[in-house]
C-alpha cells in the first residue's frame, strides 16, 4: 500500500465512511475518528441512522446532480445484496419549481408526468422508479468494508481538526456535518440543522414510496412521505417534517398523530384496519439533517498545523440528501485527497532537491 496518510477525523456516517472505503480502495492509508460509530443507530448526535433512505433530489444544484447520479448507479449495485430496495416513487409539489426541472428525469427509470387530477392539493406530481437504502444496516456493511481494507476505526471526541493530526497525516477529511459548527478550528455559522420527526411503523405489504411536499407553499415545515425500510422485518418510514434551525429532540405527539394520518390518507396498507390505531407503530423519533446556509462545503484549505503543512478537505452539509448524493460527494473529496497528497510530494521532492 503507498505511504500515503489520510486521516477521515470525525466521521463513521455516510459521508466520511464513503470517502474512506473510496481512499482505501485506492489504495490510501485511511484512519477514521469519530464521536458515533455505526452501532449507534439510536444517538441523535449525528444524521445517518435516522435517513428514509431514499434516492429524490431535492434540488437541481449543477454539482449535486452530478453527486446523486453518481450515488444512484452505485446504489443500484446494492439492490442484489438486499442492502437496497428498488421502489415505484409518487411525488407530489405545490408546483412545477417543487420537481427541481425535472433534471433526473433520464436518471431513474419510468419517469412521468402526472395528470392534475391524480395529484393532491391541487397540486403537480410525477412518478419513477428509484431506491431506499436500511440506513444502519448499510452503514455497518460500509463500515466492514472499510476494515476490510485496512481502515483503522476509532470512537473520539474531537475538539478541533488539529487535534488529530499526526506526524505522518497529509490529509484531514472533514466530513463532521453538524460537528463543524462547534470544532474550534472549523466554527462554521453556515452550518443549521433540519430537524426531521419520523414515526416507524411496521407494515411489510408497503412496498412504495410517496413523498408528498404538496402543501409546502402554505406550511415550508410540511411534508409527508412514506419509505419502506429493506431487509427490516417491514418497517416502513413515516415522516415528516423540515425545521430549519430547530434542535428539538423530543418527538411532538400531535405532528406524530398528523404525519400517521396523512401517511395513511397515500398508502392504506400502512393500517390493518384502515385507521391510525390500527397501525403497527414502533417509535417516533427525531433526527437532524446537517445542512449549511449557502450549499454543501467541498473544498480544500491548506493550513500549517504545528509547524507543518497540511492539507483540510471538508466535505459536510449535505443536508437532507447525504445517502443519495453520498458516492458522488465522497468521490470528489477522495480526489481533493489525492491531489493534496499528490502536492505534498511534489513539495517534499523539491525540497530535497
Ligand atoms: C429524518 C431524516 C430523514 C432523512 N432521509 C434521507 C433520505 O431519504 N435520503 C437521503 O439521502 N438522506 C436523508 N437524510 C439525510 C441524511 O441522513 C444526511 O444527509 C446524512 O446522514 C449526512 O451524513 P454526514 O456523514 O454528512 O453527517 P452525520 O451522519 O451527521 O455524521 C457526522 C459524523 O461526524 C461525527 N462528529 C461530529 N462532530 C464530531 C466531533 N467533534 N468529534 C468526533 N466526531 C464528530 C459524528 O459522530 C458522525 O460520525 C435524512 C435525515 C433525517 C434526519
Amino acid at each position: 500500500m503507498p505511504p500515503h496518510r489520510a486521516t477521515a477525523p470525525a466521521d463513521t456516517a455516510v459521508i466520511g465512511l464513503t470517502t474512506a472505503l473510496i481512499l482505501a480502495r485506492r489504495g490510501y492509508r485511511v484512519h477514521v475518528v469519530a464521536k458515533n460509530l455505526p452501532e449507534d443507530d439510536l444517538d441523535q448526535d449525528w444524521s445517518s441512522p435516522w435517513a428514509g433512505a431514499n434516492w429524490c433530489p431535492f434540488g437541481a444544484e449543477e454539482r449535486v446532480c452530478r453527486w446523486e447520479t453518481e450515488s444512484l448507479a452505485r446504489l443500484r449495485e446494492l439492490i442484489p445484496m438486499g442492502l437496497a430496495m428498488p421502489l415505484p416513487v409518487l411525488r407530489y409539489a405545490p408546483t412545477d419549481a417543487g420537481l427541481h426541472k425535472h433534471w433526473y428525469e433520464n436518471v431513474v427509470t419510468n419517469y412521468r408526468r402526472l395528470d392534475p387530477a391524480e395529484c393532491p392539493n391541487g397540486g403537480v406530481g410525477v412518478a419513477f422508479e428509484s431506491l431506499s437504502v436500511n440506513a444502519p444496516v448499510y452503514l455497518k456493511w460500509i463500515e466492514a468494508q472499510c476494515r476490510a481494507l485496512g481502515v483503522t476505526i476509532v470512537r473520539g471526541d474531537v475538539a478541533a481538526l488539529a487535534d488529530v493530526v499526526k506526524p505522518t497525516t497529509r490529509v484531514v477529511v472533514n466530513a463532521t456535518g453538524l460537528g463543524s459548527l462547534t470544532l474550534t478550528d472549523v466554527l462554521d455559522a453556515a452550518v443549521e440543522p433540519i430537524r426531521g420527526q419520523i414515526v416507524l411503523v411496521r407494515a411489510p405489504k408497503v412496498k412504495r414510496c410517496v413523498m408528498d411536499s404538496s402543501r409546502a407553499h402554505i406550511d415550508p415545515t410540511r411534508s409527508t412521505y412514506i419509505i419502506p425500510r429493506p431487509n427490516s422485518g417491514g418497517v416502513t418510514i413515516c415522516g415528516g417534517c423540515y425545521e430549519v434551525g430547530s434542535w428539538e429532540r423530543a418527538p411532538d405527539p400531535a405532528l406524530s398523530r398528523r404525519i400517521l394520518e396523512e401517511c395513511l390518507a397515500h398508502v392504506p396498507e400502512l393500517s390493518a384496519d384502515g385507521t391510525v390505531e390500527g397501525m403497527d407503530v414502533i417509535r417516533e423519533c427525531v433526527g437532524f439533517r446537517p445542512s449549511r446556509a449557502g450549499g454543501p462545503r467541498l473544498e480544500r484549505e491548506d493550513r500549517a498545523v504545528r509547524g507543518r503543512r497540511v492539507a483540510i478537505v471538508h466535505a459536510y452539509g449535505i443536508g437532507p440528501a447525504g445517502f443519495q448524493a453520498s458516492w458522488g460527494m465522497a468521490k470528489d473529496a477522495a480526489d481533493l485527497v489525492a491531489g493534496a497528497v499528490l502536492d505534498a510530494e511534489a513539495a517534499q521532492l523539491k525540497a530535497r532537491l
